[in-house]
């Protein structure tokens, strides 16, 4: 048996049984990883409040080998998820943001720029930066962390500089030069997109906020990232899905 610990960003939270509960988290060092937090339901339990998706603590858990399962022995919180508690607009959020990282995080291999990125997403809208720029940051930087979404500077077909204007490509996700895009299917990628992709590949969240890209250019980027998510996952996030269905109505 191996025991373990680091800092570790709680991901989802199920309960099992009567009194246990299944924990997913993520960490630096180990990546992904589902645990069994026994007695954590009843009352007085050692974990009382401290396993809510998106509170970063420090855990301890112990490893079988062949098992999926880890045993959670402790968890010390350091960062609660209370502004993602608040409102049902905040846990629909945080369920997504929680998503992608239960996506694209393999489990036993090191994660430190998943997890880099989620915990500092989380610490900047805790500052108050605006959850609609931060969820945008977050998900053009889980693409490009997973090399689907480089910084569009010049075109993958033709390798010519990128202009004012570029197309998406509908059937690939590729951001192409508009000469390139004739006769397929392409959605426009603004100017603002373009800025907003260029300035997040080198600015942290905090910076980018301070001149914050328009409303029109976030939603545009939700949509193109959501097209070039879709088009490598084969499939929406679920948690998307609920968050725009729940919304919407
Ligand atoms: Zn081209």
């Amino acid at each position: 048996m191996l025991v373990r610990q680091a800092d570790a960003l709680i991901l989802d939270v199920v309960d099992l049984h009567e009194k246990d509960r299944i924990v997913a988290f993520l960490t630096a060092e180990f990546g992904q990883k589902r645990g069994v937090a026994r007695s954590a339901r009843t009352k007085f339990s050692r974990f009382a409040g401290q396993l809510q998706p998106l509170a970063k603590v420090r855990a301890e858990w112990s490893e079988k080998e062949g098992r999926d399962l880890v045993r959670i022995r402790d968890a010390q919180l350091i960062r609660p998820a209370a502004l993602m508690q608040e409102s049902l607009e905040g846990i629909l959020l945080g369920t997504y943001l929680a998503e992608h990282m239960a996506q694209f995080a393999q489990e036993d291999e090191p994660s430190s720029h998943l997890y880099r990125l989620l915990d500092s997403t989380l610490e900047a809208m805790q500052a108050g930066v605006d959850p609609d720029l931060a969820a945008r940051y977050l998900e053009i930087w889980v693409l490009r962390l997973t090399g689907i979404l480089p910084v569009p500077r010049e075109c993958p077909i033709c390798g010519s500089p990128l202009g004012r204007r570029a197309a998406l490509l509908e059937n690939d996700g590729a951001i192409v030069g508009m000469e390139c895009a004739e006769g397929q299917t392409w959605t426009p990628v603004t100017e603002g997109q373009l800025e907003l992709l260029r300035r997040s590949g080198r600015l942290s969240l905090p910076d980018l906020a301070q001149d914050s890209p328009s409303t029109d250019t976030l939603r545009r980027t939700e949509d193109l990232c959501k097209k070039v998510r879709r088009n490598f996952l084969q499939a929406e996030l679920r948690s998307y899905r609920v968050m725009k269905e729940t919304l919407s109505g």
